[in-house]
């Protein structure tokens, strides 16, 4: 490393330190609004288009729940993070390609997204074949019900996209763990609304799994209405990490 490296490095820390402040202060200030503990809200850094290097940084800041979107990108960082000694928690957050499975159940701690039984199958396979311990799973729920958005659908009795279908799936497989489930706010929703919404469904799905008590909710521009209504991981991208250059 160069000199002039090891002062970018500097830089850089201190600047995802002084994010990260702010995040962790939102997130404790929406917890004591809630009425909530500040031990039962994770925060899941989103590292996507941003290098393995900040994922180190963030590491050593105390950030050791790493979130990624995109299986190409995430498997090749994951590598990068490992090979420096670097031990965190990869959530894998985005939309999943059946033939991504193989892969992500090589480096991925949890998956937040899986919204169809097929999904379900494939994954619990691939983790069957190329995995040696269990697999965190969340179910993603759309909370407007549209499922051209992604996420399955509550009180739907579609036999590859309804809500309880898919959870029976994740369930009845041995390598996978049903941990809970995983929304997004559905676009030009009020954050109050959508989340609110999503606390309704969350009581229901709860009914049939009570030990399936994550919620993963909340991004940058809403933790806080997602906090208020019950999320226990909130995926934090751009207030810690900065405005990613294009929208994904
Ligand atoms: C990118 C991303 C996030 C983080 O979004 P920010 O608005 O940058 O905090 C959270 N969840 C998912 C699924 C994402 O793809």
């Amino acid at each position: 490393m160069t000199d002039q490296d090891a002062a970018t490095g500097d830089e850089r820390r201190a600047q995802l330190a002084g994010s990260l402040a702010r995040v962790r202060a939102r997130i404790a200030a929406a917890c004591a609004a809630a009425g909530r503990d500040r031990s039962e809200v994770t925060m899941i850094g989103v590292t996507k288009t941003y290098p393995a290097s900040d994922v180190s940084l963030l590491a050593g800041l105390g950030v050791t729940d790493v979130g990624e979107n995109r299986d190409q990108e995430a498997a090749g960082k994951a590598a990068e993070v490992a090979a420096a000694g670097v031990d965190v928690r990869w959530h894998f957050v985005g939309q999943l390609q059946r033939n991504k499975c193989r892969s992500v159940v090589g480096y991925a701690d949890v998956v937040h997204s899986v919204d169809s039984v097929r999904l379900a199958t494939a994954l619990a396979e691939a983790a069957r074949r190329h995995r040696d311990r269990p697999l965190d799973v969340l179910v993603q729920v759309s909370i407007d019900g549209d499922p051209a958005r992604g996420g399955a659908v509550a009180g739907s009795v579609d036999i590859d996209r309804g809500l309880d279908l898919v959870a029976a799936e994740v369930a009845r497989h041995q390598p996978l763990r049903l941990a809970g489930l995983m929304a997004v706010a559905p676009l030009g929703w009020e954050p109050e609304r959508a989340f609110g919404r999503l606390a309704d469904i969350v009581a229901g799905f709860r009914v049939d799994h009570p030990t399936a008590t994550a919620l993963s909710a909340g991004m940058s521009g809403d933790l806080e209405a997602a906090i208020a209504h019950g999320a226990t991981h909130v995926r934090i991208g751009s207030a810690l990490l900065g405005k990613r250059p294009t929208l994904r």
